[in-house]
């Protein structure tokens, strides 16, 4: 039978996913499984890695039944991660020696402190990975690994550890350990790869005491990853894509050249601009990482990383805490019996402000209130605050690459609301793009699977899939839009903390 559909697995932060889709990028069926979240101390979060094996080994084969997809019309798989989360395995027994340390994990913060305190070290690691130092990222998380868990050093030393970011982990389980392999969008989110010269770093390395026998091979993005062999499920499938989470949507979002951009609007907001074959430093506290490609594409190419703290989180505490609104869809039917927010600005700094403002003291407010301001002037200001948002992290963006952002392709849950999308364009002066599919992280793990075998011809094929894009063009008089900027960037500035 000939293959029909892709497998795209999608390994988040709080669930495991697989979709199927079919040739023209439809969804043909889905299974989910949430896991557990860890929290052994304040600060400190943690994975199973076999839960999250387990999980997404189960969700693939639920897929495929629910669907009445069997293997043989599976084309390939294409996995998609939680970017930066460190599992480290025993390569003779396949068994991890502890629990997964999650990306949000705060507890080699003080240890990167250290490691980076030279400024001319930190600026180093800067100009190698495209990344601010952070504990975020995996390398420290391999260094305490090595130092705190028993028997991890011997274990290292003598070439039996291997480290793998939450994609390396599922091809080994999924070949039944035969591939060791990560791709470079994936690598470079480990702090120890040159982004530059594609290779892992020896500095680097040695900066974090990270011996480079337990290293996983780098792959481009599009590439073979080995074929499934795990005792029981369906053997012999390829696995042909495999991209950190959001370079797998930018690719998704058929963000393929330089200028292109997307932005999801989730809890909080992933703006991702791709450069080209040019890693642009930002001189605004932006990450500089490497893009996804199509099979066949010359050298590496880049985009620019930007992100806004506080997104759909802000509707939810307008729902949760203030109770004005009874589900976050509401917001926009509310919103919408007002022309405009009276002069009213919510400035949602819960946890501090990010790009370009980077302020970690600073607290939200609401600015503007008058007696005649109501529940539906201060949830239309809160559905602004987003889009005033990413406006500004995308105008810091436009500055360091020197290329304007004039079409903007959106997903994530509030990409729902057709006012925010509206006042988006308008605030932007850039047209919005939402795609039918707003999958875009699996969907992309999916394209670069199944344009590494053919299932796909090439990226125009995939483009035209787009051709029911609903668009929203931007309608605003340019001095308005400026006033309304103006009026935003003063309520920021009130709200900073010195
Ligand atoms: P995540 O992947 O971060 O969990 P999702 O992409 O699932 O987020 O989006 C959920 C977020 O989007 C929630 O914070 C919710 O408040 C917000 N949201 C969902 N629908 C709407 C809507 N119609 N208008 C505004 N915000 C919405």
């Amino acid at each position: 039978m000939a293959a029909r559909y892709i497998m795209a697995l999608d390994q988040g932060t709080t669930s495991s996913r697989a979709i199927v889709f079919d040739r023209r990028g439809r969804i043909h069926g889905s299974a989910q499984h949430p896991f557990r979240q860890i929290y052994p101390q304040p600060g400190w979060v943690e994975h199973d890695p076999r839960e999250i094996a387990s999980s997404q080994l189960g969700v693939m084969v639920e897929a495929m039944v629910s669907s009445s997809v069997s293997p043989d019309e599976i084309d390939s798989i294409g996995i998609t991660n939680q970017r930066e989360t460190t599992v480290m395995w025993n390569k003779k027994t396949g068994e991890p020696i502890c629990n997964a340390i999650v990306w949000q994990c705060r507890r080699t913060a003080p240890l990167v402190d250290e490691l980076c305190a030279d400024p001319q070290v930190a600026a180093m690691v800067r100009a190698k990975t495209g990344l601010v130092p952070d504990a975020y990222f995996s390398a420290s998380k391999i260094r305490w690994i090595l130092d705190n868990v028993e028997g991890a050093r011997a274990l290292a030393e003598a070439g039996q550890l291997a480290f793998g970011t939450v994609d390396s982990w599922l091809i080994w389980c999924l070949t039944n350990g035969a591939v060791h392999a990560t791709d470079v969008t994936n690598a470079s989110r480990t702090m120890l790869f040159d982004i530059h010269k594609g290779c892992w770093d020896e500095e680097l390395l040695d900066l974090f005491g990270v011996p480079a026998s337990v290293l996983p091979e780098v792959r481009p993005s599009s590439a073979d990853f080995g074929v499934t062999a795990y005792p029981g499920l369906p053997a012999g499938i390829p696995i042909r894509g495999v991209a950190g989470d959001q370079q797998a949507a930018l690719f998704g979002q058929c963000c393929f050249s330089a200028g292109r951009a997307k932005n999801t609007y989730g809890t909080g907001c992933f703006l991702l601009m791709h450069t080209g074959d040019c890693a642009v430093e930002s001189s605004h506290g932006l990450v500089t990482t490497i893009a996804a490609s199509a099979p066949g594409t010359r050298g590496i190419e880049y985009a620019l990383e930007g992100s806004v703290f506080v997104a759909g989180a802000l509707i939810q505490w307008l729902r949760d805490e203030l109770g004005i609104i009874g589900s976050a869809a509401e917001s926009e039917a509310l919103a919408a019996t007002v022309d405009d927010t009276a002069g009213v600005y919510v400035v949602p700094a819960f946890t501090g402000l990010g790009a370009p403002y980077w302020d970690a003291q600073a607290r939200g407010a609401i600015f503007g209130l008058t007696r005649g301001a109501t529940r539906a002037h201060v949830a239309r200001a809160a559905l602004e605050s987003l889009a005033f948002q990413v406006a500004d992290v995308a105008r810091t963006m436009e500055q360091d690459a020197g290329m304007a952002i004039d079409q903007l392709n959106v997903d994530g849950g509030a990409s729902a609301n057709d006012l925010l999308m509206q006042f988006q364009a308008d605030i932007l002066n850039a047209q919005i793009n939402r795609p039918q599919v707003t999958e875009s992280t699996a969907l992309g793990a999916a394209f670069l699977a199944g344009l590494n075998t053919g299932f796909w011809s090439d990226l125009e094929e995939i483009r035209a899939m787009r051709e029911r894009d609903e668009h929203f063009l931007p309608a605003m008089d340019a001095s308005v839009r400026e006033g309304r900027m103006a009026g935003w960037h003063d309520a920021v500035r009130r709200v900073l903390s010195a």
